[in-house]
């Protein structure tokens, strides 16, 4: 099955409706449980980026004169595809992102909503009607598609962060030039050629993978008949596109890192609330922008949630995602392993005990125990993305402290927290300065949700009703009656 995967996924560009082979050089895919290669795939120029783009302007037109039943119907077509084929894109994502395969059906199941969901909202795309106050005019208002749009998608999940962009995209009437990571770049490619057999006009979404994102990027950003950025990854690279979009004053959408805390208090359901963390922490293998990276808890219960997390994250198996029994796999990457050895050795040279875990394991691939650390009384956590399987846990004595502690970060994306008592439930959620906050679970992405951040982890929403409205323009007709 792994290698019959591999041979239907395409390998070139995909510029207005073709598959292109490129210059010749080749981009090679690594699978970060084995660093075996997996394929090798075309490597696009800024000139392969501009022929992308040349290809969406020339499409914009009739795409956004397409009637909305039609897009939709496409998109649920390709969300059927997609259904049917569930096996091949988890293999896929597990083979080139590592994640457990049963992760990656999750993440296949997440990512097809986002077709469904949209193919529903293309047909509900509505302007408004009004008297103006004093009666003299009528103010009509109707939607129209940003048009192209340049999106640029990171690695951790590969299929779900395209088809949350790609999916309301098509339901608006927009074309797109895609830039997948280039660290795990089939899944998009699979995901692109079902749309195109599920009835896409040719030159709507083009593909071009690039091992020189800051040339390419810069080619199409600085084009002016680029209309919109949509980004999701780092807040470092999303800071650096948003100066390059002001060139061309592109409307923009940035989905960016975050720093979420899962806040434990003294009433909450224990059981739940270790559950939560859990599911917080270690979906995907601690390598989400929503992943828990710190946990605050109420000193009465601090010891014995703490002991119980760590029986709970030491009793994981470990190895890579293709095994049935593994529960977490490699991250991503060497630098990420090191990255996350190093946060733990600084942790630990600030008094924090390590509750179990602590050290990568050995490989090939690239393996880390999972890891609770206990922070020491006053010792502080630095605001950086842990993006890996290590908890810190450190505690608190009141609401307040617990909420200030929460909101002391650049970041604002998910956070989460657990009580019984629902007055402080509503307090709590009133008072963090977050786009998203989960309630009792630890998972809450969700297509029908508007998902984003405030603050450094961006603006803008994806999926929910608000995620079409990333595509689309509000125009204004005055009409004298
Ligand atoms: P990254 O910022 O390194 O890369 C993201 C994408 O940007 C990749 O496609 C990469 O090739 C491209 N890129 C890198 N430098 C570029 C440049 N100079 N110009 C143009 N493109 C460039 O992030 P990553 O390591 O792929 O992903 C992890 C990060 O993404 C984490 O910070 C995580 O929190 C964030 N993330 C956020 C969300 C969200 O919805 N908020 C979702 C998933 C991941």
């Amino acid at each position: 099955m792994s290698i019959e995967v591999l041979e239907s996924v395409p390998t070139g560009l995909l510029i207005g409706g073709e598959w292109r082979p490129g210059s010749g050089a080749t981009i090679a895919v690594e699978n970060p449980a084995t660093q075996a290669t997996l394929a090798q795939i075309a490597d696009g120029t800024p000139e392969d980026m501009a022929a992308a783009l040349d290809a969406a302007v020339a499409a914009q037109d009739s795409w956004a004169a397409t009637a909305p039943r039609e897009r939709g119907e496409i998109l649920r077509r390709a969300f059927d595809e997609v259904t049917r084929r569930s096996e091949e894109f988890a293999l896929l994502i597990t083979l080139e992102m590592g994640k457990p395969l049963a992760e990656s059906r999750g993440e296949v199941r997440y990512g097809a909503e986002f077709l469904r969901w949209f193919s529903e909202e293309a047909v509900r795309v509505a302007g408004s009607w009004q008297t103006s106050p004093e009666g003299t005019t009528r103010l009509l208002t109707m939607k129209a598609p940003v048009g192209p749009t340049f999106m640029v998608t990171p690695w951790n999940f590969p299929l779900a962060m395209a088809t949350r962009k790609v999916a309301p995209a098509v339901a608006a009437g927009c074309t797109m030039v895609l830039k997948p990571s280039e660290l795990t770049p089939l899944t998009s490619l699979l995901f692109a050629e079902v749309l195109r057999a599920s009835g896409l006009p040719d030159g709507v979404l083009n593909v071009v993978n690039t091992s020189d994102a800051p040339s390419a990027s810069a080619r199409i950003l600085s084009d002016p008949r680029l209309r919109k950025l949509t980004f999701t990854g780092s807040t470092a690279v999303g800071q650096h596109l948003i100066k390059a979009a002001s060139e061309q004053v592109l409307r923009v959408s940035m989905e960016l890192g975050g720093n979420a805390p899962v806040i434990v208090f003294g009433d909450a359901d224990l059981d739940r609330a270790v559950q939560g963390l859990l599911d917080a922490k270690m979906r995907n293998g601690g390598q989400a922008c929503t992943a828990a990276n710190r946990v605050l808890v109420h000193e009465s219960v601090a010891d014995v949630f703490a002991k119980r997390v760590a029986e709970a994250m030491g009793s994981l198996r470990v190895g890579p995602g293709t095994e049935p029994t593994s529960q977490v796999g490699p991250v991503i990457d060497h630098r990420a392993l090191d990255k996350l050895g190093r946060l733990v050795e600084e942790s630990a040279g600030r008094g924090s005990s390590v509750l179990t875990g602590g050290q990568a394991l050995p490989g090939p691939g690239y393996f880390f125990a999972p890891t609770v650390l206990r922070l020491a009384e006053g010792s502080e956590q630095s605001d950086e993305e842990l993006f890996g399987p290590v908890a810190p846990v450190e505690t608190f004595a009141t609401e307040d402290e617990a909420v200030t502690k929460a909101n002391a970060t650049r970041y604002g994306l998910a956070s989460y927290l657990f009580s019984t008592d629902l007055g402080r439930v509503l307090r709590v959620a009133e008072r963090l300065e977050f786009g998203m906050i989960g309630v009792n679970q630890g998972i809450i992405s969700n297509a029908a949700a508007p998902f984003g951040g405030v603050k450094q982890s961006g603006f803008g929403r994806e999926g929910g009703r608000e995620g079409i409205d990333e595509y689309l323009e509000t125009k204004y007709v005055g009409i004298a009656p």
